[in-house]
């Protein structure tokens, strides 16, 4: 296990717990949730060490790895994922509308990137699963890269880098950020989707909320963090947007964590109210950040 002593985003040394949370894609753990004093970061503390994290991932439910469309939450994840990938493409094409180079860090079966390329992109992907990038190849014709190859400082630079549910699960964070800057046009954008623990599903489910998903997610991020990340790195924000189909999808999820079985209804309900409530307060079950470099 890994136990960090040290904020990775601000340095500072003094935690606090605020979450136990449950594995629930396998055998039966619990990981703690820390605050850093000074930030505010949640990390997942302590975590598995690098690589022990991949047998995590290795659970049958791990659904973005394997397209697989067995259960009804599994057919519901596919469905919705088919109308949010439209609703990305025009994310994209909204920022850059005459299109160019697009990099999708952690493009898992390569559906978005599959899109983007039929939109006009020009695309690359990566993707450290190889089972992930074998479906890629096989479903979409897409050759994903793996990050262990990927040259950071022999690429063209890119106009877009996408991260849909990513950088909440990458070891060295910093690196990876520095990394997508050097890539980066000046003017070009870092868009980053990841869950928001102050969205009220998150509130209401505490412990037992799906997107905490530990130990796969090493830290949890509201709009300060990533604030603060951008200003360190050379980014302005330029937009702040709610997913609205987190909620309902993440609701289920964490109905059948905290009762052992599904209430669709429940967590309809909770996804309702959640992106209701998001209207105002721009907390979303995730929210996409759309920075600029710099
Ligand atoms: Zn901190």
């Amino acid at each position: 296990m890994v136990n960090e002593k040290n904020c990775p985003v601000c340095g500072a040394s003094s935690f606090r717990t605020v979450r136990e949370a449950p594995y629930f894609r396998g055998k039966k753990e619990t990981f703690t949730i820390q605050e850093c004093q000074q930030c505010k970061l949640w990390i997942t503390n302590p975590r598995p060490d690098d690589d022990e994290l991949g047998q995590y991932y290795e659970s049958e439910d791990y659904v973005s790895h394997t397209d697989k469309r067995e259960t009804l939450i599994d057919r519901i994840y596919h469905l919705v994922r088919n109308v949010a990938v439209k609703g990305k493409v025009k994310l994209i094409n909204k920022y850059q509308p005459e299109k160019g180079s697009l990099l999708d860090y952690g493009a898992g079966t390569g559906f978005f990137l599959k899109a983007a390329k039929d939109n006009g992109w020009e695309v690359q992907g990566i993707e450290p699963s190889a089972e992930a990038r074998k479906n890629a190849a096989k479903n979409h014709k897409l050759e994903l890269i793996d990050p262990e190859k990927y040259d950071w400082t022999a690429q063209q630079k890119i106009d877009t880098i996408t991260l849909w549910h990513v950088l909440e699960h990458l070891p060295n964070l910093k690196e990876h950020l520095r990394n997508f800057h050097s890539v980066l046009k000046v003017g070009g954008n870092l868009i980053i989707a990841v869950p928001n623990h102050e969205s009220h599903d998150a509130i209401k489910y505490a412990d037992n909320w799906a997107a905490l998903d530990v130990p796969l997610h090493l830290y949890h991020f509201k709009k300060r963090n990533i604030n603060d990340l951008a200003n360190e790195f050379g980014f302005t924000v330029r937009e702040i947007r709610n997913m609205p189909f987190d909620a309902f999808y993440v609701s289920m999820l964490s109905e059948r964590i905290a009762k052992g079985k599904a209430n669709y209804l429940q967590a309809i309900w909770t996804g309702m109210v959640s992106n209701l409530k998001a209207i105002s307060s721009k907390n979303a079950s995730s929210l996409i950040y759309i920075l600029e470099k710099q």
